[in-house]
């Protein structure tokens, strides 16, 4: 007698790229868009198979909140000037600490 690895379940992954999701250099586009596809497709296989649940499952990467570029650095508020509106906000927050020490 030895151990044995069997199915005990079975799963399907869509994975959602083209034609679904249309290329954009806007990188929360895409990211709508995936969401979009997902969302559209599980009501298509609710409708079409007699299935109890279907539920989407996501990955996240932290992101810039202004322009959607990946998080590259360890600081929490700033991204390196990825964008104009990143580098304007810590140029901001520099000034209002100092303004702060300066009272
Ligand atoms: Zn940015």
């Amino acid at each position: 007698m030895a151990k044995k690895t069997v199915y005990s379940c079975a799963y399907l992954r869509v994975d959602l790229t083209c034609p679904w999701v249309k290329w954009s250099n806007d990188p929360n586009v895409i990211r709508e868009q995936w969401l979009t596809a997902a969302r559209d497709m599980k009501k298509s296989i609710e409708r079409h198979c007699d299935v109890e649940s279907v539920t989407i499952e996501a990955n996240t990467d932290d992101v810039c909140q202004f322009c959607g570029r990946d998080w590259t650095e360890d600081n929490t508020v700033y991204n390196g000037g990825c964008c104009n509106k990143d580098e304007q906000d810590y140029q901001e927050s520099i000034s209002f600490a100092a303004a702060q020490e300066g009272e």
